[in-house]
């Protein structure tokens, strides 16, 4: 099996302003060293730029949360992919589930999102997860595996590393209550074989698929123990440098 490089971002949702921002940066920069894993944050548009010069040299990516599909037009409040080209930004946080409650964000939208991102070069950050109601009813499966298939329609991708999958059950987000090791390999294995089914065996091994939710230092070591876990997307515990560094650094 081909080794994957973990990956932790940081989802800031509508956290830290400019100041905010480059103050985090200033101390995380000096402990990002001692990572061997990627690193990526995802601030608000607002901060991406100065997120950008603060970061540059430094190895560690930068991603949005959210972007339209387009790539200009009459889309007030949008911001597009090649305004994120330009950032530039390596990642873009596609179908979170808050956008998906809040935003009317669709799989058909995600979809669209997906194949402009990747015609863009920006690595999508693909985000299904099923809802507490559903895990409940014995739908886990067959809820993740249509979100994945439907994000995934008729999307073409090259050696696997144009994009990234996280699995984040809406009910692990942002509550304390994280998946336990054994019920997240099991969801993210099944992607992973679903990802097989659909470009074959070889390019599925390449594609990081993280787990997301709740997501802290005392239980990242035992997540990343799982085969098929590739590192997270933290949501609340990357907003402090030091906790985020603990998680990121799970290894040592
Ligand atoms: C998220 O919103 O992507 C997330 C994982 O949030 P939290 O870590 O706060 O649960």
């Amino acid at each position: 099996m081909m080794a994957r490089t973990p990956l932790f971002a940081g989802n800031w949702k509508m956290h830290k302003n400019v100041k905010e921002t480059v103050d985090f940066l200033d101390a995380f920069l000096p402990m990002a060293k001692g990572i061997s894993s990627e690193i990526a944050f995802c601030p608000p548009f607002t901060s991406l730029w100065a997120a950008a010069e603060k970061i540059r040299g430094s190895g560690i990516k930068l991603g949005a949360q959210n972007m339209h599909w387009e790539d200009k037009g009459a889309f007030t409040g949008e911001i597009s992919p090649l305004m994120l080209k330009e950032i530039p930004c390596d990642y873009v946080i596609i179908g979170h589930s808050e956008r998906r409650q809040y935003f009317a964000e669709t799989d058909e939208t995600v979809n669209k999102k997906v194949k402009s991102a990747i015609k863009y070069g920006i690595t999508p950050i693909i985000c299904v997860g099923e809802s507490l109601e559903q895990r409940e009813k014995g739908k886990t499966l067959s809820v993740v595996l249509n979100q994945v298939e439907k994000a995934l329609f008729e999307v073409e991708i090259k050696d696997g590393c144009d994009l990234v999958f996280a699995y984040e059950p809406i009910w692990a987000i942002g509550t304390g209550k994280v998946a336990s090791p054994s019920d997240a390999q099991e969801v993210i294995g099944a992607i992973r074989k679903k990802l097989s089914q659909l470009y074959g065996e070889k390019l599925s091994q390449r594609i990081r698929i993280l787990y997301g939710g709740s997501v802290k230092p005392e239980n990242i070591k035992e997540l990343m123990a799982q085969p098929d876990i590739d590192g997270a997307l933290v949501g609340g515990a990357s907003l402090d440098a030091k906790t985020f560094y603990k998680i990121a650094s799970y290894e040592s």
